[in-house]
């Protein structure tokens, strides 16, 4: 397709973003990021095809969807994500939102088995804010589904995209009310208004999913493996003993790193522009 320098830049950055996100475990064969077309007539978003992620080098290897069904736009698209309903729901109830990114990371998952809440443990993740809400598929399963746990359709893609909003009976939200959700048994699911902000919230939760593991573990290693919410320690709010940031730090460090991300994003560019396994053909010579 012809396209827009915009979209040009676009692709670009999308092609890298998703070996940036292979480089750094958020994705393996599987997991995808996606974007808002930039041209708000035409109501689409544009993502890898079945393809893994490091692998992904041209605009060939895209495929552009309507928003208002997941539906490609040319009816001969070659076979996409069956995941794409995430993406697709995100974008129709948050117009704000122009990047969606999906990770079955093996740091965030034992968060979503342990029964352990996920909290900001550091300054870098205060974008996680005090309640990271927990997507179970399971609740809205009905007779004849296949309980694969995927959020292949749209059904799913709506429920999952309705945990990003207090509110989740409002059809569409100016902003959204979290910035992660995890999934019960399957990985997690954050979001942004540019491809930026979207892959450091991907990295940072996986980081602060690692840091609060390692904390929990060593604290427990010290205190003995029977603290619970009721025999916490008193640091911390939230009774377990992990002295988390607190709500006003949250608040400061979610703008810092609003603020900053663009400057690691670009760190992250360089290391896998070097390496001969991510090729981008979009890049510029
Ligand atoms: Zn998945």
């Amino acid at each position: 397709m012809s396209q827009s320098s915009s979209l040009q830049d676009l692709l670009r950055t999308l092609i890298t973003a998703n070996h940036i996100l292979h480089y750094y475990n958020i994705v393996d064969g599987f997991g995808h990021i996606s974007i808002r077309h930039p041209d708000p007539s035409k109501q689409t978003y544009i993502m890898p095809g079945y393809l893994a992620p490091a692998l992904v080098h041209c605009a060939d290897d895209l495929i552009e969807y309507h928003i208002s069904d997941g539906s490609p736009v040319d009816p001969n698209a070659k076979k996409g994500y069956s995941e794409r309903f995430i993406h697709g729901e995100i974008f129709k109830r948050f117009p704000s939102i122009n990047c969606v990114i999906h990770s079955h990371s093996e740091a965030v998952l034992p968060f979503m088995i342990a029964g352990v809440p996920m909290r900001p443990a550091f300054h870098m993740a205060g974008f996680l804010g005090a309640d990271v809400p927990m997507f179970d598929i399971t609740k809205i399963y009905e007779a004849g589904d296949q309980q694969d746990m995927l959020v292949n359709n749209v059904k799913f893609g709506s429920a999952l995209a309705s945990h990003f909003a207090e509110n989740t009976a409002d059809s569409t939200s100016p902003l959204p009310d979290h910035l992660v959700v995890l999934m019960r048994h399957h990985g997690f699911t954050t979001l942004g208004e540019s491809i930026q902000d979207a892959v450091y919230r991907a990295m940072y939760t996986q980081t602060n999913a690692s840091i609060l593991s390692t904390a929990a573990n060593l604290r427990s290693s010290f205190y003995g493996p029977a603290l619970t919410r009721e025999s916490g320690a008193a640091q911390g709010s939230d009774g377990s003993g992990l002295d988390l940031l607190s709500a006003s730090e949250m608040a400061g460090c979610r703008n810092m790193n609003e603020a900053t991300a663009d400057k690691a994003f670009r760190l992250w560019v360089r290391e896998v522009e070097v390496l001969p396994l991510y090729v981008n053909e979009l890049a510029e010579k």
